[in-house]
């Protein structure tokens, strides 16, 4: 077990806390750290957004990285929660398996897909993790250990896929994969000339079951919300034996802080004109980690944002609202002086009743990424007003 006091923040950088971060390697280890203590959270990669895996007290699941069980003829896996997708993917891949849902990063744990319910590029097709989610093991605050499923303790099943730690701690977890016959994905680049281009493009390709769209926030009339659209499905085998190797890439890193007025709406401008006047509509082939995981080839690119960090802002609107909704907030966020630097525009299907705490609902998700600057939560304050107005009925106050 390691414990150490550190100053400590999320994906974003922001905010940061002083706090005590404990890793333990056994399970009586953590046991006897939750009688002792009142206030905990558990934490996986820390690739989450804002505060969400952060307190006084942490207890860091890394050390519980054993892969218990995989039944390479099912496809079923039973990990403990710290375990990497990247490093379930060297397992699963060469078998022949994917994850049903897999989020826009590989290097985040099993115990954290679970507890954001994270959602993928195929929301419509395949929901969320908690879709493909059999049992998992919890840990409670007396240090009793649940087995919680549909049939077993099914309510706090789903108060915990979504929960953000709140229930306990996830100790492990087992969930079903699908087939794969290659590493390939057959990728279709739209590129959208507005707002209407883009939402047009994700009707006429619903077939295809992933899809997300790249936005230029800051384009103004006549272009205003153009975009690139990735579609994709997996590509059909050509030559069995070779197509299930799973390569080992080099990455880049990001080796130091940024300044933070590097990112600023001139230079926005500036990479996302370059971006918009390099893209190309066409098919083309691409590996899962490139269609998939193309952020985690750059080691700590979060350090682009400077010491100061950033904030994630991502919402949901209900399909016959998101049109006119999304498009009036981007209008607001062109008039602000706070612009994001990635925006991603994606579709997602019907949410199960049970499904209480995952993000996605029928509609369209916006995530915008802002630099933190000293406007912004007055920025996000308006935007919370207008998701909310744009929003009727759907959500309670
Ligand atoms: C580049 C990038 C792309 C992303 N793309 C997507 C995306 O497409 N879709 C999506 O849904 N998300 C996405 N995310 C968010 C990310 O997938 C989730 O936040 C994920 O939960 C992070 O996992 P983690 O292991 O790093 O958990 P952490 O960030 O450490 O923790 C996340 C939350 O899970 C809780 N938690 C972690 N482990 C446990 C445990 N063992 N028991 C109980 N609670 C626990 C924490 O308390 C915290 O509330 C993205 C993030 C990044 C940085």
């Amino acid at each position: 077990m390691t414990n150490n006091t550190l100053t400590i923040a999320n994906w974003g950088n922001y905010p940061k806390t002083r706090a005590e971060l404990i890793a333990p390697g056994r399970v009586e280890e953590l046991r006897n750290l939750v009688s002792a203590r009142d206030r905990l959270i558990a934490r996986g990669n820390g690739k989450c957004y804002g505060d969400a895996a952060l307190g006084p007290c942490i207890i860091s699941s890394l050390h519980l990285n054993r892969i218990l069980d995989f039944d390479a003829e099912k496809g079923i896996v039973r990990c403990e929660a710290g375990v990497l997708l990247a490093d379930l993917l060297d397992v699963i891949v060469p078998a022949g398996w994917f994850f049903h849902v897999t989020p826009g990063i590989k290097n985040i744990t099993v115990g954290g897909a679970v507890a954001c319910d994270v959602h993928g590029k195929n929301h419509p097709a395949k929901g969320c993790f908690s879709n493909w989610l059999i049992s998992f093991e919890l840990m409670r605050a007396d240090g009793g250990i649940l087995t919680c499923s549909r049939s077993q303790h099914a309510d706090l099943f789903w108060q915990t896929c979504g929960g953000m730690g709140w229930t306990g701690i996830i100790l492990s977890a087992s969930f079903q994969l699908m087939p794969l016959h290659s590493i390939y994905m057959r990728q279709l680049a739209v590129r959208a000339e507005n707002f209407e281009e883009l939402f047009a493009a994700f009707d006429k390709h619903k077939n295809l079951p992933y899809a997300a769209a790249w936005v230029d926030c800051l384009s103004d009339e006549p272009a205003p919300g153009r975009g690139v659209v990735y579609f994709a499905d997996h590509a059909a085998p050509e030559h069995a034996e070779t197509q299930l190797v799973y390569p080992k890439k080099k990455t880049r890193n990001v080796p130091f802080y940024a300044p933070s007025w590097l990112l600023n709406k001139w230079s926005i401008r500036a990479h996302n004109a370059m971006l918009f006047s390099r893209s190309r509509s066409g098919e083309q082939l691409a590996d899962l980690d490139r269609y998939f995981y193309p952020l985690d080839s750059i080691r700590n690119w979060n350090r682009l944002y400077g010491r100061r960090g950033f904030i994630q802002y991502q919402f949901c609107l209900p399909e016959k609202h998101s049109f006119e909704g999304i498009r009036h907030i981007l209008q607001t966020i062109r008039r602000s002086p706070d612009i994001p630097f990635l925006t991603v525009l994606k579709r997602h299907g019907d949410r199960p009743a049970e499904a209480v705490h995952s993000f996605p609902i029928r509609g369209y998700s916006l995530a915008l990424d802002f630099p933190r600057t000293r406007g912004i939560f007055s920025l996000v304050r308006v935007l919370d007003e207008l998701v909310w107005h744009e929003s009727p009925n759907t959500f309670t106050k």
